[in-house]
């Protein structure tokens, strides 16, 4: 978290990049691979962003982008982070197509423990597909696309758009 109070024992670290404060959780796995303190396969960085191998990968090139800046998830990071994180991973999708022959790329993030989230530092997946290939490819599809109820649909719409019933 950005916190503006006096430092303490338990504040998080801050440093500055032109892009403005970078915020370091000492428990977080992925501020100790940005900080080296952890080994990771680095593929790109940028300013804002790190690009690194995921160690349980979902198929050849299997990829996470991370803003430098410690934030738990899509709710809470910075605009202009996300910005370079959706950059950085659409220039690593081009390389997995470009470079390992990916046919296809899905971008994926997880954004809280019921979503599937396990490492509490945003992160964007970068997971290259490849056609009729299982040896580099093991995914499939995480749910059974059928015809929804029309009037839930209609519903859920109302609400997100703010209308209650
Ligand atoms: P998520 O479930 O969306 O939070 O994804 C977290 C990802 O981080 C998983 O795919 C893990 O395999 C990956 N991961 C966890 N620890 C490391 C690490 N030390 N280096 C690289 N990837 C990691
Ligand atoms: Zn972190």
């Amino acid at each position: 978290m950005v916190t503006h109070r006096a430092a303490s024992i338990a504040a998080p670290r801050r440093a500055y990049v032109d892009s403005g404060p970078v915020v370091t959780d000492s428990n977080c796995i992925f501020c100790k691979i940005i900080a080296g303190e952890l080994p990771s396969a680095r593929i790109a960085e940028d300013d804002r962003t790190i690009a690194f191998m995921d160690i349980n990968p979902a198929s050849l090139g299997h990829a996470l982008v991370i803003p430098r800046s410690h934030t738990t998830d899509l709710h809470s990071i910075d605009s202009g982070d996300l910005a370079a994180v959706t950059a950085s991973a659409q220039r690593l999708a081009g390389l997995a197509v470009e470079r390992l022959g990916a046919d296809g790329v899905n971008l994926l993030n997880c954004a809280g423990a019921d979503a599937w989230q396990t490492v509490f530092h945003f992160h964007m997946h970068v997971i290259p597909r490849f056609a009729g290939q299982p040896e580099k490819d093991g995914l499939t599809l995480p749910w059974d696309p059928k015809p929804g109820d029309p009037d839930r649909i209609a519903q859920a719409a109302a609400a997100l758009r703010g209308e209650t019933a």
